[in-house]
């Protein structure tokens, strides 16, 4: 944990200090510095400079803010989860290149947690209530109603800031048509304790460990992700893959096929009876280009390739890169022919 989180100044919103979340949380790090804040969403000093991979490398280590969640939603999703549960944490103490969630909070991004619980498990409880038995299955479970609870942080590396992610998984273990699913790319051995009951999901990302080491950057190394895999089937998790993103490059498919290969030898017949996965092809965006130019040029001169990509402009205006439409589909047939030869028993919940 050293390496990944050291926490030295924790910004706190008064109302999360006094919640005992909060304050469990502070009393984790007794030395550190406590600055007040008066919103967790407003803290010019945690931006930086986005090329200063030093600093905000820095800042993930060493920061951690609490704030409270204001709004209680559960979006619609209908790809890895039914619903995106109202998150608990926000940022990440680890640093993947084609990360969107800096986009949205300065590129540092420290974690941010959310001390009010209590109401995030109370609004989840109600809603999954709410929903009553899933009538039909779909490509996110055959018969419950999947929440992603890990939307904009990694709940691998939540865990060792607080129990939120822990009293999750607890109250999902008593949500007869619900199941918790978060995707991540930290091995934290801490939750094989849990006893979820196979009412949590873990989707562990792999991707060819040529690519990690460019693009996956302060995370646990894909082999170490791969042979956690039985541990936590046996713990009472159910474990997918996500493969993503896949990146298109000279070899890739031969990569793929490797992985594949060690994923096979890896895990045992338990985890193969249960085991599906979902496959993302990168997505890329100019503004992070541009801000990766400055630290880690390397990891552009894989994800940023126009003359195979193709350019749409988002909503809010960013312009956001994509494999082009005409080769995408070759693509996509190539890797999941791969996974029929390799991997039969790995079912697709979704390929795009
Ligand atoms: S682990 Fe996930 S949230 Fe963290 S930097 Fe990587 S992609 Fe982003």
């Amino acid at each position: 944990m050293g390496e990944l989180l050291d926490i030295r100044r924790i910004y706190v919103e008064a109302g999360a200090a006094e919640l005992p979340r909060g304050k469990e949380i502070l009393g984790r790090w007794p030395e550190a510095t406590i600055v007040e804040v008066e919103s967790h969403q407003r803290i010019p000093e945690l931006y930086g400079d986005e090329t200063n991979v030093r600093r905000w490398v820095r800042i993930k280590r060493e920061a951690l803010v609490v704030g409270v969640k204001k709004t209680m939603t559960a979006r619609p999703n209908g790809r890895s989860a039914d619903f995106i549960a109202p998150s608990t944490a926000n940022g990440c103490a680890m640093a993947c290149a084609y990360c969107y969630v800096p986009r949205h909070k300065g590129y540092s991004n420290p974690i941010t947690v959310f001390a009010n619980i209590e109401r995030v498990c109370s609004y989840v409880k109600g809603h999954a209530g709410r929903q009553g038995r899933k009538a039909e299955p779909n490509e996110c479970d055959p018969v419950a109603w999947v929440y992603d609870i890990g939307e904009n942080s990694d709940c691998s590396v939540d865990a060792l800031i607080s129990d939120n992610v822990r009293d999750l998984v607890e109250l999902f273990r008593g949500l007869p048509d619900a199941k918790a699913s978060f995707a991540t790319k930290y091995v934290n051995r801490d939750l094989l304790d849990w006893d979820p009951r196979g009412r949590t999901r873990i989707r562990f990302s792999l991707m060819p460990p040529a690519d990690a080491k460019v693009l996956d950057i302060r995370t646990s190394p894909v082999g170490e992700r791969i042979a956690a895999i039985d541990d936590f089937v046996a713990a009472g998790y159910e474990v997918h893959v996500n493969f993503s993103p896949v990146v298109v490059r000279d070899g890739w498919l031969e990569d793929w096929a490797d992985l594949l290969d060690q994923l096979d030898a890896g895990i045992g017949a338990a985890a193969k009876r249960q085991l599906a996965a979902e496959i993302i092809f990168l997505t890329h965006n100019r503004g992070l280009h541009e801000v990766n130019l400055g630290w880690h040029p390397r990891a552009e001169e894989l994800i940023w390739r126009p003359e195979l990509q193709q350019v749409k402009r988002s909503q809010n205006g960013d312009l956001n890169v994509r494999y082009r439409t005409g080769s995408k589909g070759g693509y996509v047939h190539a890797l999941t022919g791969l996974i029929a030869q390799r991997t039969p028993y790995l079912r697709v919940r979704y390929a795009f």
